[in-house]
């Protein structure tokens, strides 16, 4: 608080002091009235994935936590409080997107540039969207720090990140390198041992990293590939979970998949169709090793656009994508949301919640993916689910997604510990 670091201490005559308890209790009083009261009245309720739909309920918000939640009927909106009408809408928990990257162009400079141009951005490529809560799998972290420092105060959702994500020695994917340049590319992390790898996870640690990326199995053009060697991936992941951090892999390849496996990996960050079909066995070890995994079945079509494949074989690439998804779910395993937005453009975001659909998964796994099955494995179980005095992040939606899938996607306003980040 300034107040605070702003006194000189001891030698402050007692009327001072006295002056100075009365302005810290005005600026409380401040910040209470900042958080302020208000509600979402008559909307259907899908509090959590698993629990009861509320088809006319009420929340109400105070100093951005939920204060009640349940039946309108039984939900008094407190005398004086903003009121917003939510019939024909539906509330749910904000959604997590676990994949996403601030390197374009409208998060440059993201320590001076004008808060509208950021909260632009925010509200463009996430928040509209719903996204309370992203994790980002790679950019230049002190950039992206600053932005993370600065969210609460814009449109923007609240950032997780890796920073740089670590390579094969000798294997930077080779979109990586045409995007960077040799010089750059060659700079990138490419540890060469386990302890190598977990010096690099200390020093993302201090640049503010919540979580690790790792690129195990790689394309660097035409039939080569590159994989981390699993010594290298054992050395990250064990010291990752010496501090908490969630590791996150990108897989390329079966072996990548396999090294994932072997190294301790927590979530494949993609499927990966360039492996083939995945074998009720792989599966089994995945399912074992309680990895979970972040489908980005829209990324496979921008891919195939962008390269240019004839459609045949774009179809069936992407089809593969969807039937590794499709087993994997059958099998029981965990999904969480991602896009990768931000290397692919927010339009085609949308339609990951159809290709999911289409995948074997219903509303409510969905709404899992987005939600609950996140917040647990980035352990922040409160913005999972809405409950009394849990963070009043909201997503007010048009339709119901039991009867309309893809009305989780029709966002009409999205809000952040009880501020209002987008409105259509
Ligand atoms: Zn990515």
């Amino acid at each position: 608080m300034p107040l605070r670091g702003a006194s000189p201490g001891s030698r402050r005559a007692p009327s001072h002091r006295w002056r100075e308890l009365l302005a810290t209790a005005l600026l409380v009083t401040l910040e209470a009235r900042a958080g302020e009261t208000w509600a979402i009245e008559h909307a259907r309720l899908i509090a959590s994935p698993a629990g009861a739909v509320v088809e006319d309920g009420t929340v109400v918000v105070r100093d951005g936590r939920v204060k009640a939640i349940g039946p309108s009927a039984a939900v008094p909106v407190p005398q004086g409080a903003r009121r917003v009408d939510g019939r024909g809408g539906t509330v749910l928990p904000g959604y997590w997107n676990v994949h996403v990257h601030f390197t374009d162009e409208r998060f440059v400079d993201a320590a001076h540039r004008p808060a509208e141009d950021l909260s632009r951005g925010c509200r463009e490529m996430l928040t509209s969207r719903g996204f309370t809560t992203v994790v980002d799998l790679g950019s230049w972290p002190e950039n992206t720090v600053a932005l993370r420092r600065r969210a609460p105060s814009l449109d923007c959702p609240r950032i997780l990140t890796t920073g740089i994500p670590m390579y094969p020695a000798g294997g930077v994917p080779i979109y990586v390198r045409k995007a960077l340049g040799d010089e750059v590319a060659d700079g990138l992390p490419q540890p060469k041992t386990g302890s190598e790898a977990a010096r690099f996870v200390q020093q993302s640690l201090r640049l503010g990293a919540r979580a690790t990326k790792l690129f195990v199995g790689t394309w660097l053009g035409g039939s080569r590939t590159g994989l981390m060697d699993v010594a290298v991936v054992k050395g990250a992941t064990a010291e990752a979970h010496r501090h908490g951090l969630v590791v996150f892999a990108h897989p390329g390849t079966i072996p990548g998949i396999e090294a994932a496996i072997e190294g301790g990996v927590n979530v494949l960050a993609h499927t990966a169709p360039d492996g083939g079909p995945w074998s009720p066995e792989l599966i089994q070890r995945m399912r074992a090793r309680r990895m979970a995994v972040v489908p980005t079945l829209s990324l496979w079509q921008v891919e195939m656009e962008r390269g240019g494949v004839p459609k045949e074989g774009a179809d069936r690439f992407i089809a593969t994508g969807a039937d590794q998804l499709r087993a994997f779910v059958a099998a029981g395993g965990e999904v969480l949301f991602g896009t990768d937005v931000g290397y692919i453009p927010e339009k085609d975001a949308d339609e990951e919640v159809r290709r999911m659909a289409g995948a074997g998964m219903d509303w409510r796994a969905i709404l899992g993916s987005l939600t609950s099955a996140p917040a647990r494995r980035m352990k922040d179980p409160a913005r999972g689910a809405l409950a009394v005095g849990t963070p009043a992040d909201l997503v007010l939606v048009e339709g119901d997604p039991r009867v309309d899938v893809e009305a989780l996607t029709r966002v009409r306003a999205t809000w952040t510990a009880g501020k209002s980040v987008f409105s259509r």
